[in-house]
């Protein structure tokens, strides 16, 4: 049996359920595309800034912060250049490294008063747990799956106020508040109080989405650039129940059952209905040529060079 039909990680779980011919080329074939995604990059460069900002906040205390600014600074940088090499961007998109590291600093301006009421439980944790059946009703379903590993990148977890949260990082570009509605379902930050609450030894209240919006209109004059970024934030708590914890298990074990079926009986079916979801699918070029995967035309696409749960995704509403 495959090691792909027992692993499972939001992104994945994501992907399985919207075409599972994307996920094919994804995740079997481990393709990707060779132009990379300005969104993406810029996400993942502001997961960056905060992971080392927040690594010397927990270990030398907010005293620290300048420190704290510089690694933050650094790593970002580290990983603008190592996303930047691996792929070719668009030049004239505003999501740039400096518009990326203003925004570092204006959330740093923003969420000023975390020094007095915010203290750092856990930077950055990315490992997988073990997903067994437990009830009776998942045992009579999924039982006969192979054990179910999960893969999770929990961005921080705080004391905020006296209560331990899990508090998850978004950029985005569309509106804050259909992007804190949508939140308010995820299927990605379910799944990571879940999983928090089996990895530490506190009571944990919910998830604190801690969105961070970017945008900027280009001039209609011909040949006009960017304006100036448009650049906000805005934390969202999310709290959730025994019952959307159990909903998560059971969505989750079901979305392995239908990629271990996917696997086993070698048949990947199209969702033309998510074709163009937010934006073109990314494998639309290779779905349109209907060819088996030996005799695909791969020009614009690659063996994929990061682990695909390694992603930073931005939000789309
Ligand atoms: S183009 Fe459509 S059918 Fe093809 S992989 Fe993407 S979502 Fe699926």
């Amino acid at each position: 049996m495959e090691e792909l039909t027992l692993s499972m990680s939001y992104s994945k779980k994501s992907c399985i359920n919207t075409c599972r011919k994307k996920a094919y080329f994804k995740y079997k074939c481990e393709l990707e595309a060779k132009a990379g995604s300005s969104a993406l990059r810029y996400g993942r460069v502001f997961h960056s800034a905060m992971n080392g900002y927040y690594k010397v906040i927990k270990s030398k205390g907010w005293s620290a912060k300048d420190e704290a600014i510089t690694a933050g600074s650094e790593q970002a940088k580290r990983i603008w250049d190592k996303v930047s090499a691996a792929s070719s961007f668009r030049e004239d998109d505003y999501r740039t490294y400096s518009v990326c590291m203003q925004a570092f600093l204006n959330y740093l301006t923003f969420y000023e008063a975390d020094s007095t009421y915010l203290d750092v439980i856990s930077t950055e944790r990315r490992g997988e747990i073990v997903l067994v059946p437990e009830t009776e009703l998942e045992k009579r379903t999924f039982g006969h799956l192979p054990p179910l590993i999960y893969k999770y990148v929990i961005d921080l977890i705080v004391n905020l106020g006296g209560m331990a949260w899990v508090l998850d990082f978004k950029t985005t570009g569309s509106y804050i508040d259909s992007v804190a509605q949508k939140l308010e379902r995820s299927d990605q930050l379910i799944g990571y109080v879940n999983v928090t609450k089996a990895l530490v030894d506190l009571p944990i209240e919910g998830c604190l989405a801690s969105i961070v919006h970017t945008s900027a209109r280009k001039s209609t004059k011909e040949g006009g650039g960017y304006g100036v970024p448009k650049i906000e934030f805005r934390r969202v708590p999310q709290l959730f129940t025994e019952g959307d914890f159990r909903d998560w298990r059971l969505s989750t074990f079901s979305t392995a059952k239908e990629l271990f079926d996917c696997s086993n009986l070698d048949l990947w079916p199209a969702n033309y209905d998510h074709c163009f979801d937010f934006k073109a699918c990314e494998y639309f070029e290779l779905c349109s040529q209907h060819k088996p995967a030996g005799e695909l035309e791969l020009g614009n696409y690659r063996k994929r060079v990061y682990d695909m749960d390694e992603e930073e995704e931005e939000v789309a509403t």
